[in-house]
Formats: structure tokens, sequence, C-alpha cells
């Protein structure tokens, strides 16, 4: 048996209107490459830096979510490294003294392997070691035997994230890559999209036999796209690792690539010396002073996060943990909920059915987002007051909100126009109950001879009469009034 240890750094691209230390647009994807860029981004000399006040107060966001401590005072470093996508020779990066350190992030751990959501299985601690601020590098793109390089992404805002080797499972990193992305897509500070490239998610694993002290071979996996090619790509490296332990072999210290296609991992670099980055403070930048009052108004502005919205949904509303779950993985989503059980608690897993079932069936269908479907919150609460008040039964409300999802009209106005609210007055209804029953002289003497089971046949038989339409609670109650007199006067 061997112990799987797995540490976890993540960048995070920012979502900043322009980049880290120019005044370039940092809205980059897709565009055209080479057009923005300026003297800064471009490594040009004598060009000079200028920090991104609003690139600051996302980290330091990320930090406070992450439950880190804040540096009170850092600076810039320059790391220095000779790479085509690094025109300067040195990246701007944060080494000595990182914005956020020494926190944590409790995550969810789900069983993933059968691809969809699940309950969830533990809640677990990872802790975080820092978060820092760097400018991102250009692009390359081999072709053809040649090498052209993009600048449009050279200075845009990155967080870096590193754990502690705290990871010990495909699903626990898997859960928390899905932790932090809701976080940073909570804090509007990313989209977190990782087929984007907005999020980069690399572990460091390796293996030990359980009980040993002294830390296995670690592997590196780099440029995973996908939380689902993390977990993959960790799964088929425990197994690869343990087959090379279990047979008498050596794991080598290496750099994987994922090759998704066929499942497995790639080596893309050997051992390479340890890096002498040289870090030295970046002169031409300020040293950052985070004072009380800054840090202050930057926690006043904290939303409330994913996890914590769960445990209300959980404890407040008796929903369960999936429910919970579904409802906040995006924000838009949890905000509607909100709205729709607003003043109504009792209403919470009724509104969570509808939401979670008729709503994103609908959405789905027609491939909307939340923001644009056409039922307002209040709206689905008014549907469910009709339901509620028994105006209209279940299965007739399900009607009329696809009638509201495509048009947009109120449940009242579509239950009025198509006369469909449920008879509750007892004069109608006694007289069809009455007539049911006279055509039904033979299922009466049999009910009255004991076959109780008829009972359900005139409850049938009247709402067939009424088209649906009968309150079925007062169908009953009235066919239960007239059996009645019929076995008395029998
Ligand atoms: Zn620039």
């Amino acid at each position: 048996m061997y112990e799987v240890i797995i540490g976890m750094e993540t960048h995070v691209e920012q979502n900043t209107a322009s980049k880290m230390f120019c005044s370039c647009s940092a809205e980059i994807f897709g565009a055209e490459p080479n057009t923005h860029v300026c003297p800064t981004c471009l490594g040009l000399p004598g060009a000079l830096p200028v920090i991104n006040q609003k690139a600051v107060e996302n980290c330091i966001m990320v930090g406070l979510a992450l439950n880190c401590k804040i540096a009170s005072h850092t600076f810039w470093e320059r790391k220095s490294y000779w790479y085509p996508d690094l025109p300067k020779g040195y990246q701007i990066s944060q080494y000595q003294y990182p914005i956020a350190y020494d926190g944590y992030l409790d995550v969810d751990v789900r069983d993933t392997s059968t691809g969809g959501w699940t309950e969830v299985s533990y809640r677990k601690r990872i802790r975080i070691r820092r978060a820092h601020l760097e400018e991102d590098t250009g692009k390359l793109t081999h072709e053809d035997g040649q090498t052209l390089v993009d600048f449009n992404r050279s200075g845009v805002p990155l967080i870096e994230i590193v754990t502690e080797p705290d990871i010990h499972t495909a699903d626990e990193a898997y859960a928390y890559l899905s932790a932090l992305r809701d976080i940073v897509r909570y804090l509007k500070v990313s989209s977190g999209d990782m087929e984007k490239g907005a999020m980069r998610g690399e572990p460091n694993m390796s293996l030990r036999p359980a009980g040993q002290v002294v830390y296995g071979t670690k592997v590196e996996i780099k440029n995973l796209n996908s939380m689902r090619a993390v977990r993959d790509s960790i799964d088929y490296e425990v197994k690869r690792q343990t087959t090379v332990l279990d047979t008498g072999g050596a794991v080598r210290q290496v750099t994987l690539g994922w090759d998704d296609m066929r499942g497995v991992t790639v080596i893309q670099r050997e051992k390479e010396e340890a890096h002498d980055y040289r870090y030295f403070p970046e002169p031409d930048l300020p040293p950052l002073d985070i004072d009380e009052v800054w840090l202050a108004s930057i926690r006043a502005r904290m939303p409330e996060l994913p996890l914590a919205i769960q445990d209300r949904y959980v404890h407040n509303f008796g929903l369960s943990g999936y429910d919970a779950m579904v409802l906040t993985k995006d924000q838009a989503v949890a905000e509607y909920y909100e709205r729709v059980v607003h003043d109504h608690p009792t209403r919470a897993k009724t509104a969570a059915n509808w939401i979670t079932g008729e709503l994103f069936r609908l959405m789905s269908g027609s491939g909307q987002e939340i923001g644009s479907v056409k039922v307002h919150p209040e709206q689905l609460a008014d549907l469910m007051k009709l339901v509620e008040d028994q105006i209209i039964n279940i299965n007739t409300a399900k009607g009329v909100f696809e009638e509201m999802f495509a048009t947009g009209q109120n449940a009242r106005a579509i239950v009025e126009a198509r006369g469909l609210a449920q008879i509750s007055d007892s004069s109608a209804l006694e007289q069809s109950v009455r007539d049911v029953l006279d055509a039904n002289p033979t299922q009466l003497r049999n009910y009255l001879a004991g076959q109780e089971k008829l009972f359900q046949f005139f409850v049938g038989q009247v709402m067939k009469a009424t088209r649906g339409k009968g309150n079925p609670q007062v169908v009953q109650r009235l066919l239960k009034q007239a059996l009645e007199q019929h076995r008395s006067a029998g």
C-alpha cells in the first residue's frame, strides 16, 4: 500500500480590464496576435511598469477567501529566466513576501468517477501555503517546424496559489480545483475557465510506502486544461507509479504532460538542475504596503462564499448537500433561488425542486443561461403560490411554467386565459360526483359490498368529468360523503 501525496499549484488569470503593469487591454481572448501590446509588456528598454491596483485587490480578496494572512508589507521581485515568451528575460513576481500566506480551504469531496456530481463523501481541509501576484508570459505556438510568439498575454495579471501537500486522491484534487474555481468566479476576479487557460492547475505528486517518513520521488504534471484531465492524470499516475514500485523499479523525477486522447501521461522533460531564478527586488516599482484601512474596505466587499451558502441551505432550508451544491455552482442561480424563497422559507425545498428540475431542464433544452431566462424569480414564486392555494395542481403548473418560460407571461394570466383553474367550488363538484355515481351503478354496488379499491375509480371518473380541473382534495371529500350517504340509505 502506498500513500499518495499531492500538492497543487494553480495559476488564475485575472479578468481585469488592463494588464498588470501597463494600460494595455487584458481582454485578449480571441484577439489577433500581438495587438494588445505596448513597450512595457513587450519588455522594451526604458519602459516603466505601473501597478494595477485592481489586480492587487483581487489577489487580496482571493487570499481572504482562502483564509490567509495578508502581508502588511511586500515588494516585487524579478524572477530571471530565459525563454522566448518572456521578452524582458525576467518575470515580475513575488517571492519572499507573498501577498497572502498560511491559509486553508475546506472542500467537499465527492466520488467523481461516475462522471456526474454525487452526494458529499466527506469534508476536507487543504492548507494553502501562499497566494501571490505575478505577470503572465506570452504564448508560443509551434507550427510546421517554426515557433510563433504572441505577446497579447504578456503582462496579464496572474494569481499563483500553492497548497501544502495535503491532497491524497484524484477526487480530492478535483474537489479542491472545483472549489477554487467557484471562489474566483464568486469574487469575479477570473472566469475560472480551465478550457480557455484562465485557470491552470499543476499537481506535483509522489508515492511512498504507507508509514514511511521520507517522501518518494516527485513528478509534476503540466498543461492540464480541464478538471477532468487533472483527475484522470492523477489516477493514471497513481496506477503507473504503483506498478513501477511494486516491480522493484524507481520512479524518475520528470515533468509530465497529459495526452487526453490516449489517456496517458507523457514525459515532457527529464529531471532538470534546480532553477536558479536569481530573484532580486524590482527597482522600477515601489514596495507595496497594505494598511488596515485598505484591507478593511476590501474585506467589506467580500461576498458570501459558495461553501458558506451551501451550509446555510442545508441547515436553514433542509436541502440535501447535493441540491445545495447544484444551486450554488453559479452565483446567479443562487441569487435567483434566494429571491424565490425570499420571505417564504417553507418553500425552500419545493423551490429547489422547481429550479433544479423544471427550470434547468428548460434551460438546457433551449441552451439558455439563468441571466436570459424570461421567468423572473417573483413570477415563479407566484406560480408556486397558485399550487399552494390549490388553484392549480402540480401537473397543470408544470405546463403553465413551460408557457411562462417561452413567453415571460405571468402564471395567473395563463391560468385565466386557458381556464386552467381547479374547480374547488363544492356545488359544481357535487353535481359531477352525483352524475358519476348514477352512471356507474354496478361499481357503486360492488363498492358498497366491500370493494373499497373502487374509490380510486370514482375519483378518476370525476377528474375525467372535470377535465382534470377538479381539486383532488375536494373531490375526495365529496365522494366520501356521497358514498357514506348511499351506504346509510342502502
Ligand atoms: Zn502593455
